[in-house]
């Protein structure tokens, strides 16, 4: 299996990666913060638990998000892998996912790590909450509040992959293709 950990902070451009990763290589688009949406959309008791904490910008507790993941990768049982977005966010998630996947005789292949600067982070981020409806997306003090969040509780998640000589730097300036190929030559190498 390939199974490939998309990781960078909110903005990064983890989704849209995600979209042209999983049909270049045939794989399973897990995204936790789409399952969390969809979730709320469905007014299901979960998603509006985790409503509070998106709005904040904080993350969702751990057993929850790990519980979400458990099951998808149950209904998946036939993929070739899959494209984990927006998970693992702590190493408590990453430990998790590693026990996840040791139990269906499988591992974590690589962590790609999309590098933006901060300006360009903030500037996506409040262009998509114009047409996306994401509430997230629209406040200035949320999107410094993820940011921060993703400093403080996410990039201990480097550490983890690197200690496991997976972790890969990407570099995520620049076009859509310019970025997806620099994912390509990651994935292929
Ligand atoms: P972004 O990466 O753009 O901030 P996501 O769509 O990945 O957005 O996630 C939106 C929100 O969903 C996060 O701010 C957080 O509250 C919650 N969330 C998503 N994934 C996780 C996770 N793995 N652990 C905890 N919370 C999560």
């Amino acid at each position: 299996m390939l199974n490939i950990v998309l990781f960078g902070p909110p903005g990064a451009g983890k989704g849209t990666q995600s979209t042209k990763v999983i049909e270049k290589y045939n794989l399973i688009h897990l995204s936790t913060g789409d399952i969390l949406r969809a979730e709320l959309a469905a007014k299901t008791e979960l998603g509006i638990e985790a409503k509070k904490y998106m709005d904040a910008g904080e993350l969702v507790p751990d057993e929850v998000v790990i519980g979400m993941i458990s099951s998808k990768i149950d209904e998946n049982k036939d993929s070739k892998g899959f494209v984990f977005d927006g998970f693992p966010r702590t190493q408590k998630q990453a430990l998790a996912l590693d026990r996840l996947l040791k139990s269906k005789n499988t591992a974590i292949s690589m962590m790609l790590s999309l590098e933006v600067e901060h300006n360009e982070l903030i500037k996506r981020l409040l262009n998509r909450g114009k047409d996306s409806g994401r509430a997230d997306d629209r406040n200035s003090e949320v999107i410094e509040k993820r940011i921060k969040v993703y400093n403080s509780e996410t990039t201990p998640v480097i550490e983890y992959y690197d200690y496991q000589n997976k972790y890969k730097s990407i570099a995520g300036m620049g076009t859509i293709d310019e970025i997806f190929n620099n994912l390509c030559v990651a994935i292929e190498s």
